[in-house]
């Protein structure tokens, strides 16, 4: 039998309607995949009993005619969804041992539908970061090594667990959410698909928040026809989440192999870096190229507040985080230290519980939404926020469909080698990608070529709102021309 690890979940899909495999003999397979690589701590925890019992009653509605859309199709789940009775931590030390009561409403879906959950996957802090070196679990490992080379890289953030997991054929598929970048930036650093949904399409219920105007969860696979099955679970609306959206959830699917023809690509000329390395240069044209020969118009876009995007983001994102996270206090979640009297106890719980990267985003947050500060910081960086979106609501009222990009400006890099003498070095991964955020809209990462180490190199498109079909059409051009990236295996 073929390595069960190895399939699609479109052909996992098919092998299980087929009855060529149990639901329970393909998350076996993972299951033993997983033990296999710890090494990479891509899992900060593992769910074998939950796993097969989910599997054998996959297998019991595929026998009866009655499977779901994911019927016995395993999945990782990012540390940051709620998971009923089984521990969520956010991949922070102040959770602890957090189990929740509830489960959030995009992985209820998945298992409506008939998934498997195999486990939680590590991720950054809160999913602060570009690198997932800042979880209490440790760093996470890329399967991707620089050829000829034998140094760890990381596998970007803050979902790295996720595009680590499934890059290395540990799950089929896996949750992320993307705040600035943590589901399209690991994607393209792992050479898997990515895409972070319309704001508003996925509801946030159950999901650790970071920065609630920003957040929003979406699926990582190895094909962009995998994320797009698994897209249609995690979306709809959800009355117990008041941003999102009640529209109708299309079959993605159906846009796998659309014609892209007379479809009009911009090519906004502000995502021109100065220094910008030859590699990503090549990339993005490339793609451009690919896309106008499946018939499309490229045609040159301004975005000009562009260059504000990034310091407007780590001033929204931190003041919202020291917000959302003034609830961990030692009383209601997770760790506590004592203290003397209520206040120590906080202060003691808050020091110790949560990490440098999440004290510096909480310290910032406070900062800018201090009496005095607040106009000349937050309010200013709103209003930055909402001229991003006009260059965006700009360009697509001339007509244009889908934005091309590069999805981060280099490859991986090695564990520890970015960020510690200056923090801005790591936020300057999401260059590409804030803007999105920012703006609220689809944004999709997939796998275009390698640089001259063999390092998987990702573009990114940006669609219209609420047009995540565009994107898998436009996406599957470029898959369909690039080809697939796999990792040489040197973990098991
Ligand atoms: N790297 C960005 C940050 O640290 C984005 C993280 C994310 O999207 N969750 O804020």
């Amino acid at each position: 039998m073929t390595d069960l690890t190895s399939l699609t979940l479109a052909d996992a899909r098919e092998g299980l309607a087929q009855k060529s495999f149990t639901a329970l003999e393909l998350t076996d397979a993972h299951l033993a995949a997983m033990e296999k690589a710890r090494v990479l701590n891509a899992y900060v925890l593992e769910t074998p009993e939950q796993a097969r019992a989910q599997a054998k009653a996959a297998d019991a509605t595929i026998a009866k005619g009655e499977a779901g859309p994911l019927a016995g199709i395993p999945l990782g789940v990012k540390d940051l969804f709620a998971t009923t009775g089984v521990r969520a931590t956010a991949c922070s030390k102040i959770l602890g041992n957090f189990i929740p009561q509830y489960e959030s409403t995009v992985t209820s879906q998945l298992w409506r539908d008939g998934a498997v959950m195999l486990g939680k996957l590590n991720c950054d802090e809160f999913a602060m970061g570009s690198s997932n070196e800042t979880s209490a679990f440790g760093p996470v490992l890329n399967p991707w090594r620089r050829e000829g080379s034998v140094a760890n890289l990381v596998p970007g953030g803050s979902s790295g667990g996720s595009a680590s997991a499934v890059a290395a054929n540990l799950c089929l598929g896996a949750t992320g959410t993307d705040t600035g970048g943590s589901i399209r930036q690991p994607a393209a650093f792992t050479g898997i698909v990515g895409i972070k949904p319309t704001y508003g399409r996925c509801s946030r219920w159950g999901i650790v928040a970071f920065a609630s105007s920003l957040d929003q969860a979406g699926p990582f696979a190895r094909t962009v026809r995998d994320t797009a099955i698994l897209m249609r679970s995690m979306a709809g609306h959800d009355p117990k989440d008041t941003t999102s959206v009640d529209r109708p959830v299309p079959d993605y699917e159906a846009a796998i192999g659309k014609s892209v023809k007379g479809m009009k690509i911009g090519i906004p000329k502000e995502y021109r870096l100065d220094g910008m390395s030859g590699e990503i240069d090549r990339l993005w044209a490339q793609g451009a190229d690919w896309l106008k020969s499946a018939g499309a118009e490229l045609v040159e876009v301004s975005l000009p507040h562009t260059k504000y995007a990034l310091p407007a983001y780590y001033v929204v994102a931190p003041a919202e985080a020291s917000s959302n996270l003034a609830r961990y206090d030692g009383v209601r979640y997770g760790a506590r230290v004592s203290g003397k009297n209520i206040i120590e106890m906080y202060e003691n719980t808050r020091a110790e519980g949560f990490g440098a990267e999440v004290r510096r985003r909480i310290m910032i947050g406070t900062y800018v939404l201090s009496a005095g500060y607040y106009d000349a910081y937050y309010l200013r960086a709103q209003k930055v926020r909402t001229l991003i979106k006009k260059d965006f609501e700009d360009v697509f009222a001339q007509g244009v469909h889908a934005i091309l990009t590069p999805a981060t400006p280099s490859a991986a890099f090695g564990v520890g080698e970015k960020g510690k003498a200056d923090p801005i070095e790591m936020y300057l991964n999401d260059i590409f990608t804030v803007t999105v955020n920012m703006a609220g809209l689809p944004g999709i990462a997939v796998p275009a070529g390698a640089d001259k180490q063999g390092l998987p190199l990702g573009l990114q498109l940006i669609g219209r709102p609420f047009d995540e079909e565009t994107l898998f059409s436009l996406g599957d051009v470029i898959e369909q021309a690039a080809g697939h990236f796999t990792a040489r295996k040197w973990w098991a």
